[in-house]
């Protein structure tokens, strides 16, 4: 296999870890034998008692899919006004922000890790503000410390700082290494495109049993006990199909870290030293993504050229996160939509290249041959 011939087949920046069938099968079958196919049964119990010990502290609530688990959260803390958010993230988070009729507030990111800028958060907040929503993004984590000192300090009403965490189960490293790390709530996504995954899948988690107790309630329309509607809630549990799904994947998880681990470290080893390209996929213990930047003062126009080259020969790259979320029809109108210098450039210049498990490393050589006759030549 040579740069100069296009694979056969395409190759895409992830697939679906799918576990093997006769594992998989026998646990569908007893779901759909045992007449309980949902409303937080023992499959939902046990997959949420299993994410909760590999968390290792906090409280976990498994939902239904990612973006419930941020309206569900978003929903819980008497929020009103502003809520200040990344523009550097899928629309789920905005959008969540958005369905509950709050207004967001663009802030703009920091240009190493791209994750939330506590300096532009200081400098959007008002006394509308109620809250913070940082996304952790390519397995960086936010500036929490920095983030929880901007809510203290630059108003006087209370801010609650909240995460989209949805990619960041791909560590391989606990998932948050200290509690101060959740803030008052971060969410997960299990998205099949998501290294760990139910299918469709999510959760939130809370260092608070008291904020944790709220989110068990909105979580089931509301309903606490047998005939109390304790308040508004939404449908977010996960089906025992869903749960079992999640079971058997989780038993695969480690198997898929490792292969994982082996094809970044192939990637960076040979991408690490080309002129005007960054790795930007955490440090070195992330494994949903491989990320890197391409630099448009040293590449003009590099990334797409780049994208264009790599399509050629049948690797279909992904451009993660373009548009900004400050760019998309529904929020472009929104004054805090304009001056966010660091993301625009970096949503011009990232590039997700092909990562998981079954990619055999020979597919990552020819990659990177590409990437690195592109780094030569331009
Ligand atoms: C995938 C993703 C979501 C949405 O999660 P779903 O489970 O697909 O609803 C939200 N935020 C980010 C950053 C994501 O990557």
């Amino acid at each position: 296999m040579t740069s100069d011939t296009p694979l056969p087949e395409p190759v895409y920046v992830t697939r679906p870890l799918t576990p093997r069938w006769d594992r998989l099968e026998p646990e569908l079958r007893a779901v759909f034998e045992s007449g309980t196919l949902t409303n937080m049964g023992p499959r939902h119990q046990q997959l949420e008692h299993q994410l909760q010990n590999r968390l290792g502290h906090g409280y976990l609530s498994l939902w239904n899919n990612g973006t419930n688990a941020l309206v569900g959260m978003l929903s819980q803390f008497d929020l009103s006004g502003e809520v200040i958010v990344t523009p550097f993230t899928f629309p789920a988070t905005v959008h969540a922000i958005a369905t509950l009729g709050l207004r967001p507030v663009f802030a703009d990111v920091k240009d190493d890790d791209l994750t939330l800028s506590a300096e532009s958060v200081a400098e959007r907040m008002t006394s509308r503000t109620t809250a913070i929503l940082g996304t952790h993004v390519y397995g960086n984590f936010c500036d929490t410390r920095a983030l929880a000192s901007a809510a203290r300090e630059s108003t006087d009403q209370r801010v609650c700082v909240l995460y989209d965490g949805a990619h960041i189960f791909g560590r391989s490293a606990p998932v948050f290494e200290e509690a101060t790390d959740i803030g008052d709530g971060t969410i997960l996504s299990f998205h099949a495109t998501k290294l760990y995954h139910t299918v469709e899948g999510g959760a939130i988690v809370t260092a608070d049993a008291r904020q944790h107790e709220r989110f068990l309630t909105a979580r089931n329309f509301g309903i606490r006990g047998e005939e109390q509607v304790a308040g508004i809630g939404l449908n977010g549990k996960m089906s025992e199909v869903h749960a079992a799904v999640g079971i058997v994947v989780l038993e695969a998880l480690e198997g898929e870290l490792a292969r994982r681990a082996e094809l970044a470290a192939t990637y960076t080893a040979r991408l690490r030293d080309l002129d005007g390209i960054r790795i930007l996929s955490g440090d070195g213990t992330f494994h949903q993504y491989m990320t890197i930047r391409i630099d448009g003062d040293v590449h003009s126009g590099g990334r797409d050229k780049l994208r264009h080259r790599l399509l050629a020969h049948n690797v279909v790259s992904r451009k993660y996160f373009f548009p900004l979320c400050s760019e998309i029809e529904a929020y472009r109108h929104l004054p805090s939509a304009s001056g966010l210098k660091v993301a625009h450039k970096a949503a011009e210049e990232c590039l997700v290249l092909p990562l998981y498990g079954d990619l055999p490393v020979s597919v990552v050589d020819y990659i990177c041959d590409i990437v690195a006759d592109f780094a030569m030549d331009g």
